[in-house]
């Protein structure tokens, strides 16, 4: 990595120096730390001793939205049994809870980018197998959102995702046209109202025929990538899912 030679006299270069994208780079040079508290571990992609054992990894459970399954049901959880919405398949790495929701702040608000890298690491296996022309797009933010925090959590892991799989991947296919309020404490119909028309295809990409995988870094409501996928499949998109690092899983109460 050459940093240049802006009158740095020792080995602190400012990050007003360095630029957004010098901080992401260092991100990546520096000690490995735990993804969900910050302290230092042995190696990349992991979590520390008292982390750990607070991350619950998802397998099996709900075949369409991967809800862990009680007694009673088999393959598909009762809520997708109603109604299973326009998303064809929700995949996450992990349940959502303190841990989980820790490392997705840690990334959002405190612009630690490289943890991209590790939620992409973990999702990867419940991605499982993707047909080598299934897309990656990112859940996009507002223009007003994406200037003000600099960048998309969910298009740095989307980004991710596509080195590993090798997928395809568009980070401007969908466009937030509409700011939405925050969704918490909404009723679904609320939900519902508040998202319809946020989203867009950008003029002159064509989704007919295609299978998408949505990219987000964390699935609480499900009102966002619903739309997402309402207006995709609208478009002819052949197949819509949806790939998170967390997922609210039931009876959590959803507070993100
Ligand atoms: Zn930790
Ligand atoms: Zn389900």
């Amino acid at each position: 990595m050459r940093l240049g030679r802006a009158g740095n006299k020792g080995h602190v270069i400012p990050g007003t120096v360095l630029g957004r994208a010098g901080r992401i780079l260092l991100d990546f040079a520096l000690p490995p730390r735990c993804a969900a508290c910050g302290t230092i571990v042995a190696d990349v992609d992991l979590f520390c001793g008292s982390c750990w054992p607070e991350i619950h990894f998802l397998s099996g459970g709900c075949q369409r939205c991967a809800q862990p399954l009680e007694a009673t049901e088999a393959e598909l959880c009762g809520a997708c049994h109603v109604d299973a919405g326009a998303l064809d398949r929700i995949r996450a790495a992990v349940e959502y809870g303190e841990a989980a929701r820790s490392i997705a702040i840690r990334l959002k608000y405190g612009r630690k980018t490289g943890l991209a890298r590790t939620m992409a690491a973990y999702m990867r296996r419940p991605l499982g197998d993707l047909p080598p022309d299934a897309l990656l797009v990112p859940v996009p933010l507002h223009r007003v959102r994406l200037w003000e925090r600099g960048f998309n959590q969910a298009a740095l892991i989307a980004r991710q995702l596509q080195k590993t799989s090798g997928n395809p991947a568009d980070m401007m296919l969908l466009q937030r046209v509409k700011r939405t309020p925050k969704l918490k404490g909404m009723s679904p119909a609320e939900r519902r109202r508040a998202v319809s028309g946020a989203f867009a295809v950008r003029q002159g990409q064509e989704v007919r025929g295609r299978s998408i995988i949505l990219v987000d870094d964390v699935y609480t409501t499900g009102s966002t990538a619903e739309a997402c996928a309402r207006l995709l499949k609208r478009k002819g998109a052949a197949s819509v899912d949806l790939i998170a690092w967390a997922r609210v899983v039931r009876p959590t109460v959803v507070n993100g």
